[in-house]
């Protein structure tokens, strides 16, 4: 006889929405996670009464209802939308790409001139289709904006040239044609009041939760005590690097807390030239609105993930997604264990698609 039905390693949004779903069904569950705190990358710590995203800003936004209603059902969300900036050089653009930024940067009133600058900008390409992150973005907004708004932030975030990315990772933007600096198009959006740690506490409650265990450390005898593993960290590192290891993103996140009650007037400010080393500086209290005298700020520098630092974006170029194709299909055909979240499924998953996709895995293996 097994002690619990499932161990769950990793006590993020995957890990929760499992263990919620299966404690639901009467299951018991165990979950660790490495860290010596639960929700993950959403984990926020508490500053001067600030909720910090300790792990770079989160905003929770969707389209899906159903997934919406599920999360509003354990913590109630505010109406925070986000609406970044743009620093480039010392000039303030609006995001994402709007009549906004079309107007700053080339005092362009309508839609029709806008379109008429970024169909010339683009000629060159013709009609084929983007090869690249590069060919994609000039395609979409013009060599303008690539230039100033794109090129560098995109080679510091990812530590690759533009023409070595897919093309893809840019189509997470919305491009208008209206006065509209909202980030999203989905239909739902906003942060939970008080905090991620209110919706990953209320997944894992009934949950047994163990912080600052490592899943490699003991793999066998923690694995003997569940009938069934569901494992959302690293796929690569399950399989014990045998194909390679895959290629993440990392952050250092230099957070600093400042005796002044708002830094920058907003909670996003991108700074999108190639020699500023940071990509974007986060004043948190803006996505709750706060009103505290004093303000936490945090600057977020890209570096590659070496062993030992935090794996944040699986990088989907081909070499790796090749990589990380057989790795799935070694996945598959594991008994007993379930591979679920950004990390195990190698996908560049916002939190409404983990949700979803934790759902719908727990819907499959409960035969739903
Ligand atoms: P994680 O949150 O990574 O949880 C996995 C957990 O497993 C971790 O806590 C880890 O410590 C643990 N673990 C791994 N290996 C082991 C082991 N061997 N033993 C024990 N524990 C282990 N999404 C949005 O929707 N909106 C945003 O604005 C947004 N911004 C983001 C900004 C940044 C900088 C980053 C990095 C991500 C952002 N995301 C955003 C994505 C979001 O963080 C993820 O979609 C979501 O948190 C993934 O949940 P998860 O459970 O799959 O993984
Ligand atoms: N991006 C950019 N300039 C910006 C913001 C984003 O070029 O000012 C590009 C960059 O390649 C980034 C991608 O768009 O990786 C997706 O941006 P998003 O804000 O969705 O990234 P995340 O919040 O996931 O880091």
């Amino acid at each position: 006889m097994h002690k619990y039905d499932y161990l769950i390693v990793g006590a993020g949004l995957f890990g929760g929405v499992f263990a919620h779903e299966a404690t639901k069904r009467g299951k018991k569950c165990l979950v660790i996670d490495r860290r010596d705190h639960i929700g993950g990358n959403t984990y926020c710590q508490n500053v001067e009464g600030i909720n910090v995203h300790k792990y770079g800003a989160h905003i929770f936004h969707t389209n899906d209802k159903a997934v919406w209603d599920y999360v509003n059902s354990f913590v109630e969300f505010n109406r925070y939308t986000n609406s970044p900036l743009a620093n480039y050089k010392g000039d303030l653009y609006n995001l994402p790409f709007n009549m906004n930024t079309f107007y700053q940067l080339w005092k362009v009133k309508t839609p029709q001139e806008a379109r008429d600058i970024i169909d010339r900008q683009k000629a060159a390409l013709g009609d084929a289709e983007p090869q690249n992150l590069e060919e994609q973005a000039v395609s979409l907004v013009g060599e303008d904006i690539y230039q100033k708004l794109i090129k560098g932030y995109t080679e510091k975030q990812w530590g690759r040239a533009c023409k070595d990315l897919p093309p893809f990772i840019i189509k997470r933007l919305p491009v208008r044609f209206t006065y509209d600096n909202n980030y999203f198009n989905d239909r739902y959006q906003g942060i939970p009041m008080g905090g991620y740690n209110k919706l990953t506490e209320a997944l894992l409650e009934g949950s047994e939760v163990r912080l600052g265990v490592d899943f490699f450390e003991n793999r066998a005898d923690l694995t003997a005590q569940a009938q069934q593993v569901v494992y959302t960290g690293k796929i690569d590192e399950y399989f014990d690097y045998s194909l390679g290891a895959l290629a993440y993103r990392s952050l250092r996140f230099e957070h600093q807390t400042l005796p002044q009650d708002n830094y920058q007037g907003n909670a996003v400010v991108n700074y999108t030239d190639a020699q500023t080393p940071f990509t974007r500086i986060i004043e948190h209290k803006h996505f709750e609105f706060g009103t505290q005298p004093s303000t936490v700020i945090t600057r977020e520098y890209p570096e590659e993930s070496e062993p030992g630092s935090e794996p944040y974006y699986p990088v989907n170029d081909d070499a790796n997604e090749s990589i990380a194709r057989e790795y799935k299909k070694m996945a598959d055909a594991q008994p007993n264990v379930i591979f679920g979240g950004r990390l195990a499924e190698y996908r560049y998953y916002d939190m409404h698609q983990v949700v979803a996709s934790a759902l719908k895995k727990v819907r499959v293996h409960f035969g739903e």
